[in-house]
Protein backbone atom coordinates (compact mmCIF):
# COMPACT_ATOMS: atom_id res chain seq x y z
CA UNK A 1 0.00 0.00 0.00
CA UNK A 2 1.07 3.46 -0.46
CA UNK A 3 2.15 5.54 2.19
CA UNK A 4 -0.21 8.18 1.04
CA UNK A 5 -2.86 5.77 1.55
CA UNK A 6 -1.84 4.89 5.41
CA UNK A 7 -2.60 8.55 6.69
CA UNK A 8 -5.89 7.80 4.97
CA UNK A 9 -6.75 4.34 7.03
CA UNK A 10 -5.60 5.85 9.46
CA UNK A 11 -8.19 8.86 9.46
CA UNK A 12 -10.74 6.38 8.51
CA UNK A 13 -10.38 4.18 11.26
CA UNK A 14 -10.18 6.13 13.82
CA UNK A 15 -13.65 7.81 12.64
CA UNK A 16 -14.97 4.53 12.68
CA UNK A 17 -13.77 3.86 15.98
CA UNK A 18 -14.79 6.79 17.26
CA UNK A 19 -17.98 5.69 16.14
CA UNK A 20 -18.12 2.15 17.74
CA UNK A 21 -17.03 3.87 21.03
CA UNK A 22 -19.87 5.98 21.04
CA UNK A 23 -22.23 3.51 21.06
CA UNK A 24 -20.45 1.68 24.18
CA UNK A 25 -20.04 5.18 26.20
CA UNK A 26 -23.96 5.75 25.27
CA UNK A 27 -24.40 1.81 27.02
CA UNK A 28 -21.90 2.86 30.05
CA UNK A 29 -24.16 6.06 30.84
CA UNK A 30 -27.43 4.32 30.60
CA UNK A 31 -26.71 3.30 33.71
CA UNK A 32 -26.30 6.86 35.21
CA UNK A 33 -29.38 8.91 34.32
CA UNK A 34 -27.63 12.15 35.88
CA UNK A 35 -24.96 11.84 33.43
CA UNK A 36 -26.98 10.79 30.30
CA UNK A 37 -27.42 14.24 28.78
CA UNK A 38 -23.63 15.38 30.05
CA UNK A 39 -22.48 11.57 28.24
CA UNK A 40 -24.02 12.29 25.19
CA UNK A 41 -22.94 15.77 24.45
CA UNK A 42 -19.22 14.23 25.13
CA UNK A 43 -20.38 11.36 23.06
CA UNK A 44 -21.14 13.73 20.21
CA UNK A 45 -18.21 15.94 20.49
CA UNK A 46 -15.37 12.87 20.00
CA UNK A 47 -17.51 11.89 17.00
CA UNK A 48 -17.28 15.23 15.81
CA UNK A 49 -13.81 16.12 16.37
CA UNK A 50 -13.21 12.20 14.69
CA UNK A 51 -15.39 12.87 11.60
CA UNK A 52 -13.64 16.56 11.07
CA UNK A 53 -9.99 15.07 11.39
CA UNK A 54 -11.00 12.44 8.35
CA UNK A 55 -12.60 14.81 6.69
CA UNK A 56 -9.49 17.14 6.85
CA UNK A 57 -7.72 14.20 4.73
CA UNK A 58 -7.19 15.39 1.05
CA UNK A 59 -7.02 13.40 -2.25
CA UNK A 60 -3.65 12.46 -3.48
CA UNK A 61 -4.82 13.71 -6.80
CA UNK A 62 -6.63 17.07 -6.77
CA UNK A 63 -5.39 17.91 -3.48
CA UNK A 64 -9.56 18.28 -2.57
CA UNK A 65 -11.54 16.45 0.74
CA UNK A 66 -11.66 12.94 0.15
CA UNK A 67 -14.85 12.29 1.48
CA UNK A 68 -16.55 15.90 2.26
CA UNK A 69 -17.81 18.57 -0.98
CA UNK A 70 -19.09 21.64 0.27
CA UNK A 71 -21.52 20.54 2.92
CA UNK A 72 -21.97 17.33 1.61
CA UNK A 73 -20.00 14.70 3.54
CA UNK A 74 -19.72 10.93 2.90
CA UNK A 75 -18.15 8.98 5.36
CA UNK A 76 -19.05 5.37 2.89
CA UNK A 77 -17.20 6.73 -0.34
CA UNK A 78 -14.97 4.41 -1.82
CA UNK A 79 -14.04 7.47 -4.22
CA UNK A 80 -13.18 10.99 -4.00
CA UNK A 81 -16.08 13.02 -4.27
CA UNK A 82 -14.05 15.49 -6.29
CA UNK A 83 -11.68 13.62 -9.27
CA UNK A 84 -13.13 10.08 -8.47
CA UNK A 85 -10.00 8.73 -7.63
CA UNK A 86 -10.64 5.10 -5.52
CA UNK A 87 -9.74 4.63 -2.65
CA UNK A 88 -6.18 2.88 -2.15
CA UNK A 89 -5.03 3.37 -6.09
CA UNK A 90 -2.04 3.09 -7.06
CA UNK A 91 0.65 6.18 -7.41
CA UNK A 92 0.15 5.38 -11.39
CA UNK A 93 -3.66 6.53 -10.98
CA UNK A 94 -2.66 9.45 -8.60
CA UNK A 95 -0.09 10.94 -10.92
CA UNK A 96 -2.95 10.09 -14.18
CA UNK A 97 -3.86 13.96 -14.69
CA UNK A 98 -6.17 12.76 -17.05
CA UNK A 99 -9.29 13.09 -14.94
CA UNK A 100 -12.46 15.55 -14.49
CA UNK A 101 -13.61 17.50 -11.88
CA UNK A 102 -16.97 16.96 -11.19
CA UNK A 103 -19.25 20.20 -10.94
ZN1 LIG B 1 -9.68 13.78 -5.77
Amino acid sequence: MDTVWKEYKLRKSVFWMSVFIFFVWMWFCSSFVEMLFLGFIIGVAIVGAAAVFYARWKCPRCHKPFVLKGAYGNVLTTKCLHCGLPSYASSAEISNLAYNLKA
